[in-house]
């Protein structure tokens, strides 16, 4: 087959039904031109865009009717605690969690973790306990267990994968055999690999055994719909930045009864009930795990980021994606020289890759010039570079706004980097 691809042979968007000009017409930001081209923004992994509706709720915050929450008795407070306690309910009914007290806002995903790294695992983890982790983590979900490991004198165990980038799993099951796993943490969709790990499986699993499990779905929360109930995960992490609300704002969920058996993980204002200088008694979840003044607005953002998406339907959003991976997938095959790291059958939204002889970041930096914008690099995942014997890769990775001519327009700039290189 020739190496060029027949553009806009498919019909555009097209088979799942999306209104992608209107879709697009929220996002102000993707109507703007980078060095004279059309953007095509495909750094969604790294951070999605914001549509208008949550820049709106943002600002209405700030020009309306802002004011700390929780503790003030006048109007403007009672309305913001208000919308901030709006906020988590729906991010309660987002990830069908029992209870609102399940849902702690953080900074960020890493920050979410770090709390049950923290408090969780400094109760459990002693010395010989395990943690089990999985070969394809992002840096948030490795180096936060090594801190424990080296606070408690417990060992830290990584579960392989395959060249495809598909877990083994009999690996990871040999692995919780030990008896001495006190937590696994394993990413749901691999932003290095964009797999997608078989998480209920593998809760089921360490549950067999008495392990509980964290799960960082930082990638998985915009692309597929999740329900902590039916995974039965006990910690589910994820980030608004990448779910089309603001920055500053993370999420973790937990089970209730593992909540309020934690340790508060920060103090201060807010998460306590009485102070004296004897000794404090703290708040009741979740006030317990949000030590001094959150990021009100953007608690308040993220909450109108997730009515906006719902709108839209999850459903719709993975299919859509998934004709866009299968689409630029295929055209990327037939790039000689082009070799796709990650390749496992169940797999979302992004296609990390390398081009013989030329630098992912050299091809960053060329496709930047088409106006393309890519992510080149290690991912915050060395681990997973280690593995491929690579120090980088470029990515190319999907949002509901993507459409497949900005994939012919990715697929025209990555035959002229080869031209260039050649
Ligand atoms: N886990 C995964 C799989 C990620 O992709 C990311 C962000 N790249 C993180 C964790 C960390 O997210 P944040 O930087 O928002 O804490």
């Amino acid at each position: 087959m020739s190496a060029l691809p027949a553009l806009s042979t498919v019909p555009a968007e097209h088979f799942t039904g999306l209104d992608l000009a209107r879709i697009r017409a929220e996002f102000p930001i993707l109507r703007q031109r980078v060095h004279g081209k059309p953007l095509v923004y495909l750094d969604n992994a790294a951070s999605v865009q914001r549509p208008k509706a949550v820049i709106d709720a943002i600002s209405d915050c700030y020009s309306s009717y802002y004011g700390n929450i929780h503790r003030g008795v006048h109007l403007l407070s009672e309305r913001s605690t208000a919308a901030y306690e709006g906020a988590r309910e729906k991010v309660r009914a987002f990830l069908n969690a029992t209870s609102v007290q399940e849902i702690i806002f953080t900074r960020n995903t890493t920050e979410s973790i770090n709390l049950v790294a923290s408090s969780f695992g400094g109760s459990v983890a002693k010395a010989g306990d395990e943690i089990v982790i999985t070969g394809m983590e992002h840096h948030s979900n490795i180096v936060p267990w090594q801190m424990l490991c080296e606070r408690t004198g417990a060992t830290l165990k990584v579960a392989p994968f395959t060249d495809a980038g598909e877990l083994i799993l009999e690996e990871y099951e040999r692995l919780l055999d030990s008896g001495r796993v006190k937590l696994v943490g394993v990413v749901h969709l691999s932003n290095a690999l964009g797999t997608l790990n078989p998480v209920k499986r593998m809760i089921e699993m360490a549950h067999a055994r008495g392990v509980p499990v964290l799960v960082d779905g930082a990638q998985a929360v915009p692309h597929l719909a999740v329900d902590v109930r039916n995974l039965d995960c006990d910690f589910y992490a994820f980030s608004s930045h990448k779910i089309y609300g603001p920055t500053g704002v993370g999420v973790l969920y937990g089970k209730q009864a593992l909540l309020e058996a934690m340790p508060p993980y920060q103090g201060g204002g807010d998460m306590i009930s009485l102070v004296t200088f004897e000794k404090t008694t703290y708040a009741d979840l979740p006030n317990k795990f949000e030590a001094g003044t959150p990021s009100i607005a953007d608690v308040i953002g993220l909450g109108a980021a997730l009515d906006w998406l719902n709108a839209i339907g999850l459903d719709a959003v993975a299919a859509h994606e998934h004709e866009l991976l299968e689409y630029a997938t295929a055209q990327l095959r037939e790039i000689p020289g082009l070799n796709i790291m990650g390749t496992a059958r169940d797999k979302a939204a992004l296609v990390s890759f390398t081009l013989q002889g030329v630098h992912p970041h050299d091809i960053g930096t060329i496709l930047d010039r088409e106006g393309v914008a890519i992510r080149a690099g290690h991912h915050c995942a060395q681990p997973v570079m280690q593995r491929y014997g690579v120090p980088a890769t470029a990515r190319a990775s999907f949002a509901v706004y993507n459409t497949h001519d900005e994939v012919d327009v990715l697929v025209k700039a990555i035959l002229k980097v080869k031209e260039l290189f050649a």
